[in-house]
């Protein structure tokens, strides 16, 4: 550090777009996959691999059970962030819960686990407007292996925030203006929601060096003279620390931000490594039954 204040910069946009196509994730998740593992992208969005959002959709009351099935994963964590409805999920470590609306899941499959993720029951026999985000975020290298674990992150250990002057910002992992997040991750990461009742503006503070992506949910968000709106991903540069933010009324909208992991990746359905040899062996792992499954519970 010098003898001057912390300089403080403008992040700047890098690129945004838009998706439009949904597609369904097993009968339960439909599901618009606005980040990707693509080679291309992964610079830009790393520490963060893939963003699912289940955007708000309504669901009959139904006994069928809805979701995915028995899936393994290994190299990487799955956050999944439940707004609306509820997802019951069930692991081959013996493990199980629930996932309520408001609440954070934060799943670091290491060395393997094998899960289903479906709509709770309770909320398949209500039914009602489901919504929800998963995440996939990666692991460095050194932990790619590392003993399978769950934060299970309720509602109400999240901190919120004030910000501008009508807007709250909830710190799921990280910190926010000394408040700390409730997880805890592998690498730096800044992982906020957004939620503006009234039209504001106001400043976010990030981190030099850090990836940083905004996704806009609901309402309109001005930025650098462009408005976005629903489904916009913006994707900002490393350098700079400062995103001026102007939010129209019931705005909301998710802030991930992270440092990257600049280390290979080779990303093959379910399991994320660094190289190709690793995914064989994750894939022979599987088939052996080393990473478990769900009927010896
Ligand atoms: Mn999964």
């Amino acid at each position: 550090m010098s003898a001057v204040a912390k300089q403080e910069s403008k992040k700047k946009l890098k690129f945004s777009y838009t998706v439009k196509q949904r597609r369904w994730v097993g009968d339960g998740f439909h599901v618009y996959n606005l980040l990707n593992p693509a080679p291309e992208l992964n610079p830009y969005i790393s520490p963060f691999i893939l963003m699912d959002y289940a955007a708000p959709q309504h669901f009959e009351s139904t006994k069928a059970k809805k979701g995915v099935g028995e899936h393994p994963h290994r190299g990487f964590e799955t956050v999944t962030l439940a707004y609306q409805g509820e997802v019951e999920h069930r692991d081959s470590s013996g493990g199980g819960g629930k996932i309520k609306a408001g609440d954070v899941q934060w799943m670091t499959a290491g060395k393997g686990i094998v899960h289903e993720e479906f709509h709770s029951q309770d909320f398949a026999k209500s039914g009602g407007t489901f919504e929800m985000i998963q995440l996939w975020v990666n692991l460095p290298k050194k932990d790619k292996l590392t003993k399978p674990k769950y934060q299970s992150i309720e509602g109400q250990m999240i901190p919120q925030v004030d910000v501008g002057r009508q807007s709250k910002l909830r710190v799921i992992a990280g910190e926010f203006l000394g408040h700390k997040g409730p997880a805890s991750t592998f690498t730096p990461i800044e992982m906020y929601d957004l939620d503006s009742e009234k039209a504001d503006d106001f400043t976010v503070h990030l981190k030099e060096h850090h990836n940083t992506i905004i996704l806009v949910m609901r309402g309109k968000l001005e930025l650098e003279g462009e408005t976005y709106s629903e489904r916009d991903i913006l994707i900002f540069d490393r350098a700079g620390t400062d995103i001026d933010l102007s939010v129209s009324d019931q705005f909301k909208g998710v802030i991930l931000s992270g440092e990257p992991i600049d280390e290979p990746m080779v990303a093959h359905g379910p399991f994320v490594m660094n190289t190709e040899e690793e995914i064989i062996t994750a894939i022979k792992d599987y088939q052996a039954g080393r990473m478990g499954n769900l009927r010896r519970n």
